[in-house]
């Protein structure tokens, strides 16, 4: 049968429809997934057929599959890790970038895309307080930010001792020293895909905020000044949200010939408002920084950026030409800064995010998020078995439940902590996650959602009380 242009308006209107009620219900329905994966497993485990089926009853039958497997992180109740919900036009820019389905990779096969790039990239530098000099790359995640600006790192660090590591490789190469105190995974990761090996990176002291000390970082840097070196620092440390002291370390750093490298996964938006911009000042002398979209300025998933002072060094690492593509000199082809080839036109959501909420926008999201946060820290850690281990200094805050009864260990508050965490998500009302800081273990409160309103924020300390102190209080132990 002959297919029309819109095969399939049922299917779209169906998943347009489910989408808005999704949206629209995210405050009376639980936080939480209320299945488990047994029930998710047999609903979705179908066979695979021989034939398809129509695309309306794919998409129903999804709808149906996943129900109470969804959790509701687009919601203003939903505090665990760090996850960003979706402004509204760039929820509906990430719609139609799926509807266009360009291959972003070049200019050529995607102009608009391109364009779109090269405008939000400019945006970003300039809200996030970065050198207007810097190149940029919209890619998937942080995680593909660090490998993005370590690729550039590793390029300039080696290049500096007569090194070609994209043509040579890393074998016979001058061993390169990544220096980093306490660190999101993700960086290691990165080390590990870029083959410097984990085993080079040099832990540097940190306070009990895990912010890199000084004198820790300089000894370090003298203890073996001949290796290339790369120093990795933070915006906002996972756990409290701490900032490294860029002003003091950066300088340092840079005296002895290393690339200092900023992971501001959520932190580095601290920059776009005048209340907190003071907590990153000096970052701007680092040599390259990795922040994401899809966390706080809440653009849907897949988006990170990476930044990169060395233009040069960027698209050494990066830039691949191949006879059969076509090259826009005049035009950004992201091919030049990605590692990706083929990939998403990921740069309209942000384009849509940065247009809908402007400067003052952003400023007022970031600023309430660390409103948010202070206000449930503080309010949980005033409950009855509540202790606060780390006020949000962002929008990251730490607290712990005390088992009460007498002569309790170090195991028996990790035990209670977890058990009030799971009976928190067993309520629906908020999704809060755990952590192990300096020794203890502990509930993270992480606001990042443009959503989370005051009557959330009551909502889930209520949640939490009657967890503490109500009858739910049973169920706990
Ligand atoms: C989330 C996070 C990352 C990893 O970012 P993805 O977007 O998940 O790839 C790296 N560093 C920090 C501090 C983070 O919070």
């Amino acid at each position: 049968m002959p297919k029309t242009n819109c095969q399939s308006t049922e299917a779209l209107r169906t998943a347009f429809a489910a989408a808005q009620s999704y949206l629209a219900n995210l405050s009376q329905a639980p936080v939480a997934a209320t299945v488990d994966i047994n029930t998710l497993r047999n609903r979705l485990g179908r066979e695979l057929t021989a034939q398809g089926f129509p695309p309306e009853q794919v998409v129903a039958e999804l709808l149906e599959d996943v129900t109470g497997g969804i959790v509701g992180c687009a919601g203003g109740r939903f505090f665990a890790w760090v996850v960003g919900g979706s402004v509204e036009a760039s929820l509906a820019a990430d719609w139609l970038t799926t509807a266009w389905d360009q291959n972003a990779a070049l200019y050529a096969s995607a102009p608009a895309a391109a364009v779109v790039e090269e405008v939000s990239g400019r945006w970003l530098k300039e809200i996030l307080g970065l050198p207007e000099h810097a190149s940029f790359a919209f890619v998937n995640g942080c995680q593909m930010a660090h490998v993005t600006c370590l690729a550039a790192a590793r390029h300039e660090v080696l290049a500096k001792r007569n090194w070609d590591v994209e043509r040579q490789g890393l074998s016979g190469a001058p061993r390169i020293r990544i220096l980093a105190g306490q660190r999101h995974g993700s960086v290691d990761r990165a080390v590990r895909l870029l083959g410097m090996g984990t085993s080079q990176i040099v832990g540097v002291a940190a306070d009990t905020l895990g912010r890199v000390q000084a004198e820790a970082l300089r000894r370090e840097l003298e203890s073996d000044s001949d290796s290339p070196t790369i120093v990795v620092l933070q915006a906002g440390e996972i756990n409290t949200g701490s900032f490294d002291d860029f002003n003091v370390l950066i300088p340092i750093a840079k005296s002895r010939g290393a690339w200092v490298h900023v992971d501001g996964a959520f932190g580095l938006w601290a920059a776009a408002s005048p209340k907190y911009k003071h907590l990153v000042r000096g970052m701007e002398a680092a040599d390259s920084w990795a922040t994401d979209g899809h966390k706080w300025l809440n653009v849907p998933y897949d988006c990170g950026y990476s930044f990169v002072a060395h233009p040069e060094a960027h698209q050494a690492a990066m830039s691949h030409r191949a006879a059969y593509l076509t090259f826009n000199a005049g035009a950004r082809d992201a091919m030049d800064w990605n590692p990706e080839w083929s990939r998403r036109a990921r740069g309209f959501p942000t384009y849509a995010a940065l247009r809908e909420l402007g400067r003052e926008g952003v400023s007022n999201l970031i600023e309430r998020c660390c409103a948010h946060a202070r206000s449930l820290v503080a309010r949980i850690g005033q409950l009855p078995g509540a202790q606060v281990m780390s006020e949000a200094i962002i929008n990251q805050g730490l607290v712990r439940f005390l088992d009460p009864k007498p002569g309790a260990t170090e195991a028996d508050h990790t035990k209670r902590t977890n058990d009030v965490i799971a009976a928190i998500l067993a309520t629906g009302e908020a999704f809060f996650s755990g952590s192990d800081w300096n020794g203890h273990r502990v509930m993270r409160v992480s606001v990042c959602n443009w959503q989370t309103s005051e009557e959330d924020v009551d909502r889930s300390v209520a949640a939490v009380g009657k967890v503490l102190g109500g009858k739910a209080s049973a169920q706990v132990r």
